[in-house]
């Protein structure tokens, strides 16, 4: 017998092709999008606008694959995290962030991450691999279905890995989640460390996506410290390509910055750092770090991480405190790690 193939692991034509050489017509392809993407079905058994007979047909060439909830942990402050094991038992976690009106889910790109930034503990790992796709996608159908009647309104790339490089399976799963599930580009936002030449193709890959940069220092020495990619792509390199970055009216470039005490958070930084951004279309997040026992970093008093803010907004920038949430779960940023027992443990 013939390999099921994994409905949701095949793009666009080859579902088309596949709903072809089954011998269906041509808008069955639209009717899987629509139980799969739309409504969630985590089996073709589920999908009952099919006959019994079709459905069991299809049972024998096709099937839908589904991200294991291995658990489901909730804050004080209302956040969610999912740990998700993938086929291969490798796992990824995803954050879900209730706001006023808005529900945020934070998901991942790769299970691990290169970049080694040393204030996050998913650097920690190194890259164990590339999540595929239907992996990145999965993310948003097993959350939605775990929160119904409630749905995801906004997506952000800022869970395990760096999105850039991995762009070609993201920017598949960002088509997937505007094409196929509707959720606008404008509420989608991709957070970089600063992969230049990732930063060219995700304007042309995946345009009107907001850009968010983890920027983090105001110098290249403070910068290479802590984020090793600046080594390779510098700050001048790097804010020449956010200056060049394609932006639509009213759209502005997210810089992200986590105070860390004692390295980043003079107010010389804040000074150096609104020098920095002249010219540019943007909003600062900074955000005071979220310590872990591992780093050995601390996070500032209050009173620094005000004056830091008030030297940027007596510049002219808009510039927001964020308090990571989900703190108490491991939740907020640079804390994702699934350090739960791995494959063949
Ligand atoms: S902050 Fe982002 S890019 Fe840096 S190590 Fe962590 S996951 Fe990777």
């Amino acid at each position: 017998m013939a390999k099921r193939i994994n409905l949701k692991a095949v793009p666009r034509d080859a579902l088309l092709r596949f709903t072809e050489e089954a011998g269906l017509p041509g808008f069955r392809a639209g009717q899987l999008v629509h139980w799969i993407y739309e409504k969630y079905a985590s089996d073709i058994s589920e999908i009952t606008e099919f006959s019994k007979a079709l459905r069991s047909a299809l049972a024998g060439l096709a099937y839908i694959s589904n991200l294991r909830l291995a658990s489901r942990l909730r804050s004080s402050d209302g956040t969610e995290k999912f740990l998700f094991s993938l086929e291969d038992e490798e796992t990824i976690e995803s954050v879900l962030i209730p706001d006023e009106d808005r529900l945020t889910l934070c998901i991942s790109s790769q299970v691990g991450c290169a970049m080694g930034c040393k204030f996050c503990l998913t650097g920690k790992l190194g890259l164990i691999r590339n999540l595929k796709a239907f992996e990145i996608v999965d993310q948003v159908i097993a959350v939605n279905r775990l929160i119904l009647p409630r749905r995801i309104t906004n997506i952000v790339l800022m869970g395990m890995g760096e999105p850039l490089s991995n762009l070609g399976e993201v920017a598949e799963a960002l088509w997937r989640i505007t094409g196929y599930m509707g959720i606008s580009k404008r509420r989608i936002t991709l957070s970089t460390a600063g992969l230049v030449p990732g930063m060219v193709l995700l304007a042309q890959k995946a345009p009107e996506v907001n850009l968010a940069v983890s920027l983090n220092a105001s110098t290249d020495r403070e910068r290479d410290e802590i984020m090793p990619v600046n080594k390779r792509y510098p700050l001048k390199t790097l804010l020449a390509a956010c200056r060049k970055f394609p932006l639509r009216p009213g759209r502005k470039i997210t810089f992200e910055y986590v105070l860390i005490s004692g390295v980043n958070d003079s107010v010389d930084d804040a000074a150096r750092l609104a020098k920095l951004m002249r010219g540019l279309r943007c909003k600062i997040n900074v955000i005071p770090l979220n310590p872990h026992s591992e780093s050995g970093l601390k996070r500032p008093s209050d009173r620094t991480v005000l004056e830091f803010q008030k030297v940027l907004v007596g510049s002219g920038l808009t510039a927001l405190i964020r308090e990571s949430k989900g703190q108490d779960i491991l939740a907020a940023c640079g804390q994702l790690r699934a350090d739960y027992p791995k494959k063949g443990s």
